[in-house]
């Protein structure tokens, strides 16, 4: 089933402000709120998964540009985004305005955000593979508190707000009537513990914002668009949790005389009408050294030639492409008298009869702007 636009779900057009967004949400999501209907649960769970993503500036940017597709941990972008799992928040949200139903433990260990990072390199970085270095700002842990947000020599006590269960008692009006739920504790987020004491490095957050250089081996053969996975490089997880990961998504340059397509390298010959007729031997740039190519006498524009495994460098380790050799015959466009003479000539040899014509003044004019 093709999944909703978010603005329709909520029924808001695409200007809507935050506050109509609130006010959406807060309406659908009593209506369709499990414990009211039965049956209700999809239409109550596309309602919040909508809100998750139009409440969030930065997501809403992202949904507004690239639809549902760039919702999930694939989206594009300079490093920082944070992927992991798409809709992270959307247990967060639900507890905090009903309570109860799939909310996650916040002392249990959880995996570090993961970071994406696009890196711009040339054709032959691609195509060799190199060793770069990127900074990438993320958030560290914590050297001070050792991630626990505390000054050293205090540690956490428990919540006052909640007595250490880490959720409180709310009443809500609702059009059935008031309902007593749980919420989870804002002063502890659910933890159930208090610091009263922060680290004053990191202000209790156990991680602090850094600048981080990680140098990158550029794999030899790899290709636009494609991406590696730096293991543990992403955010500091919580609770003793693993390090999210770091993908970096190459973007490779054009080259100006090769072409590539996979491991398969195309490359434009350039001959004359001479070569092309008589035949020749000609040195070809492939991208490691040159090779000499036989053209053969009668060869035609736009003939091909492979040269095997003179490609790329299959970055799984299969073999080499080719390269493909394309040869264009080139029309001499300003003749001297004596060339001229020639290809009169050549058409009496061949009885052709030849109404010659000017170079129309387009044709010339376009000559001069290519500066031919
Ligand atoms: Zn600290
Ligand atoms: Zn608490």
């Amino acid at each position: 089933m093709a999944k909703r636009d978010f603005y329709e779900i909520l029924g808001l057009d695409k200007n809507a402000t935050q506050d109509e967004i609130k006010k959406a949400y807060r309406k659908l999501s009593k209506k369709y709120h499990p414990d009211m209907k039965e049956g209700s649960d999809e239409k109550f769970k596309e309602v919040a998964e909508a809100y998750e993503v139009l409440s969030d500036e930065n997501k809403r940017a992202q949904y507004d540009r690239f639809g549902h597709e760039g919702m999930n941990s694939q989206g594009f972008g300079g490093g920082g985004f944070s992927g992991g799992g798409g809709f992270g928040g959307f247990e967060d949200i639900f507890s905090s305005f009903f309570g109860g139903g799939g909310r996650r433990d916040p002392n249990a260990p959880q995996k570090g955000d993961d970071l994406q990072y696009t890196m711009t390199i040339t054709f032959e970085e691609a195509v060799f593979g190199a060793t770069k270095t990127v900074t990438i700002k993320k958030d560290v842990t914590c050297d001070v508190c050792d991630g626990d947000g505390t000054k050293p020599g205090t540690s956490k006590s428990t919540c006052k707000t909640c007595s250490g269960s880490g959720n409180v008692a709310v009443e809500q009006n609702t059009p059935f009537g008031r309902v007593q739920t749980q919420r989870t504790c804002p002063t502890c987020a659910g933890t159930g513990q208090e610091i009263e004491h922060p680290c004053d490095n990191c202000n209790g957050h156990g991680t602090v914002s850094k600048n981080v250089d990680i140098e990158v081996k550029v794999p030899e053969g790899i290709d636009n668009g494609q991406q590696i996975r730096l293991s543990g490089e992403g955010e500091p997880g919580i609770n003793g949790g693993p390090q999210g990961d770091l993908y970096i998504v190459f973007r490779v340059k054009q080259d100006k005389q090769f072409t590539r397509d996979g491991d398969d390298i195309h490359y434009e010959l350039k001959i004359s009408f001479a070569q092309a007729a008589l035949g020749d031997e000609l040195k070809v740039p492939t991208i490691n050294s040159s090779v000499m190519l036989t053209i053969p006498a009668g060869t035609q524009s736009g003939r091909r030639f492979r040269l095997k495994e003179k490609g790329v460098k299959n970055v799984q380790g299969f073999g080499y492409g080719d390269q493909y050799v394309t040869v264009t015959v080139v029309t001499p466009t300003r003749l001297s008298e004596q060339e001229r003479e020639i290809f009169k000539n050549l058409a009496d040899v061949n009885g052709e009869t030849i109404t010659e014509q000017q170079e129309n003044i387009f044709d010339k004019t376009k000559r001069f702007f290519k500066g031919e």
